[in-house]
């Protein structure tokens, strides 16, 4: 049966993952383009820019999940190359994939890529003074503990932002959205990158995961405060924003 379909155990359902992302690291990004029509450029933009990262050197960004780097050169860039980026994924494909591009745009000093998992991340309390994770957190196996995780190892005053799919706001868009997802992109990861199980996969964990407000809730039980969310695209994707005050 289709990975997504049935009730995995937490254990299982960090397998799987890990399997999924070993399987399409050489091909992600494309994938990425193909599947969010490329609408995850303007999110991952619109989500640094809200981030705003000080042009100043010793700010420190712990981009968790961060896969092949997308998140961490914007952040890089929009700093001026001054802030310095940790690029955490339990994923060693993802990251060596993130650790060529970075070297291909000359950041490699900016960057540190890190082997590990979120939901115990090898950092010492109070070491960043950001945290972000772009469609990465609804893969965690405990959302919560991840969370708590990011609390823990920000500084005081630091912020987390979390990107993810998110639910659909929009009448029409809605159904449009559940066609294209359910049927067309499984058929593309066919096409594109010789399976789509991985895809059927990744598409029902964005139907599990919490809604805006839920999400919001969990986010404040870690400790964050003044949580808020922007939804980008009628609620396809939300970001949600939080303090460590
Ligand atoms: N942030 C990148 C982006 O937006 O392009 C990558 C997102 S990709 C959809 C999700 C990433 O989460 C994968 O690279 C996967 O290896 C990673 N991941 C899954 N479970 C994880 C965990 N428990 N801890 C850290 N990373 C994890």
């Amino acid at each position: 049966t289709a990975y997504g379909f049935r009730e995995v155990g937490l254990g299982e359902k960090q397998g799987l993952v890990n399997e999924v992302f070993h399987k399409v690291a050489g091909r992600y990004d494309l994938m990425n383009d193909i599947m969010s029509v490329g609408l995850h450029r303007v999110w991952k933009d619109s989500m640094v820019a809200w981030l705003n990262p000080p042009k100043r050197p010793g700010w420190r960004v712990l981009d968790v999940a961060g896969g092949t780097g997308d998140v961490s050169f914007r952040i890089i860039e929009a700093s001026q190359r001054n802030a310095h980026a940790t690029i955490l994924d339990i994923n060693g494909s993802m990251l060596g994939v993130g650790q060529d591009r970075a070297a291909k745009r000359g950041l490699s000093e900016y960057t540190e890529f890190v082997e590990a998992n979120a939901e115990e991340l090898p950092f010492e309390d109070e070491t960043f003074d950001a945290y972000t994770i772009a469609f990465g957190i609804r893969n965690v196996p405990r959302i919560d503990v991840a969370l708590s995780e990011a609390y823990r190892v920000l500084k005081p005053g630091g912020r987390i932002l979390v990107l993810e799919f998110s639910e659909v706001e929009m009448p029409v868009l809605d159904k449009v959205y559940e066609a294209w997802s359910f049927n067309a992109i499984p058929r593309i990861g066919d096409l594109v990158a010789g399976d789509g199980e991985p895809y059927r996969y990744l598409v029902e964990s964005i139907r599990k995961f919490p809604d805006q407000k839920n999400f919001a809730a969990m986010i404040e039980k870690a400790g964050f405060e003044r949580v808020t969310w922007r939804n980008y695209s009628g609620g396809i994707a939300a970001l949600h924003s939080g303090w460590k005050l």
